[in-house]
């Protein structure tokens, strides 16, 4: 990696780790849009191929761009290495390929990115990797489910929509009391607001579609973590298998995390300020959201995270129709199930995201019919609280 001053603030390694300035002296980051990169002579080929010498052969492998992402967020996350992929899905997949292998176990929260859901249950299965899924806040679920065989604790926290957390600390304690590895997706975080691996997690992965762009553009993801696993376990999947990071979605990323904490700041201070509105209507009958004290894991959010982040629910009274009549009420929110961008989203969980559920597995999920996830973007709050209210007043 780069070096830099290890003493640097993240706002600091956000902006100045990763760049090698070329010798055209450019400021912004160049993007190297070269699939391949070429040699001296024989020799050096045969020495950078052979591993001898350090330095690009081919773009699958490493390309300078895409270099300078990965050693800003591994910066960022306080990771030794970072292999940024193509997508977030292909860095939960490439982790698992890494680490994993037939007739290991692995243990997730069960409130995990649906896709996620799939890739254990439907593919990594059919190579002989079992999951059990645990609530993400019950300690003592967790340790039940680990067998001899376990290798791998999987947690997203806080949780998508009810925003339950895991204590990070915790799990990582109990994953490595019984060798496993603890990986956190810290999506909604980001390292702005999360630290995992200085909580003990050993790898964090990323959908760096979601906020580390934050406007929506390209589709990215990164696994951070130590040297032997990431830079080479990890690292080694993804220079054979391939699913590798555009230099130009890594420039876009590489600009995106310049901005990421002034962004995660204001996209909670919108958060809870939306969040408190919501508590005081009438028409609301419950708000999620770690921000407010009616939170049961409001403590561990104050002491995990920086803030508690852009995505709220609530329950309306009145149910689907209540809720598909807020949503429907609304001008400028965009009805989808994207996150982590500017323009602020609106979902009705029970019909999208959770949709395949039975109703029975939704209840026990906590996904209500009543329920609207919110995830605040970064327009003028007062702007975004008018459009929710116009549906909210109707129905309370
Ligand atoms: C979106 C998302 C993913 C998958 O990322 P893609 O970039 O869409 O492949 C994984 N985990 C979480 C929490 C997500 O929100």
């Amino acid at each position: 990696m780069a070096d830099f001053d290890p003493e640097w603030e993240l706002a600091t390694r956000a902006i100045r780790v990763g760049h090698e300035r070329s010798q055209e002296g450019e400021h912004s980051e160049p993007i190297y849009m070269t699939s391949s990169f070429v040699f001296e002579s024989a020799a050096e080929a045969a020495a950078r191929f052979s591993g001898e010498q350090p330095g690009n052969i081919y773009a699958r492998f490493t390309n300078p761009t895409v270099r300078a992402f990965e050693e800003r967020l591994a910066a960022m996350e306080g990771g030794e290495s970072c292999v940024a992929t193509a997508s977030g899905m292909s860095a939960i997949l490439a982790t698992c390929m890494g680490l994993l292998q037939h007739g290991d176990h692995l243990v997730s929260s069960r409130s995990i990115f649906g896709s996620t859901v799939v890739l254990f249950d439907k593919y990594l299965s059919r190579f002989g990797i079992q999951t059990t899924y645990v609530d993400l806040d019950d300690m003592q679920a967790w340790q039940s489910a680990i067998r001899e065989n376990t290798r791998m604790l999987f947690v997203e926290t806080p949780s998508n929509p009810l925003t339950a957390l895991c204590d990070i600390r915790a799990l990582a304690e109990l994953a490595h009391a019984h060798a496993c590895d603890l990986v956190v997706d810290n999506c909604f975080c980001t390292p702005a607001l999360q630290r995992p691996l200085e909580l003990g997690a050993d790898i964090v992965v990323h959908s760096a579609t979601k906020y580390i762009d934050g406007q929506g553009r390209g589709l990215g993801g990164a696994v951070v973590g130590d040297a032997r696993r990431v830079g080479e376990e990890i690292f080694g999947v993804l220079r054979t298998a391939g699913p590798s990071m555009s230099p130009f979605n890594a420039w876009v990323f590489l600009k995106g995390l310049e901005t990421l904490e002034l962004r995660m700041r204001a996209h909670s201070a919108a958060a809870q300020q939306l969040a408190d509105w919501l508590e005081g209507h009438p028409g609301v009958e419950r708000v999620y959201y770690p921000g407010l004290s009616s939170h049961p894991q409001h403590a561990l959010a104050m002491r995990q995270q920086k803030a508690p982040g852009g995505i709220v629910a609530f329950e309306v009274e009145g149910g689907r129709a209540a809720a598909w009549q807020v949503i429907d009420s609304t001008r400028m929110l965009s009805i989808t199930a994207n996150l982590g961008d500017t323009k602020t989203t609106i979902t009705h969980p029970a019909s999208t995201t959770h949709g395949r559920l039975s109703e029975e597995q939704r209840l026990d999920a906590g996904i209500t019919q009543g329920l609207i996830r919110i995830a605040v973007g970064l327009e003028a709050i007062e702007d975004i609280q008018r459009d929710i209210a116009r549906g909210l007043d109707a129905v309370g």
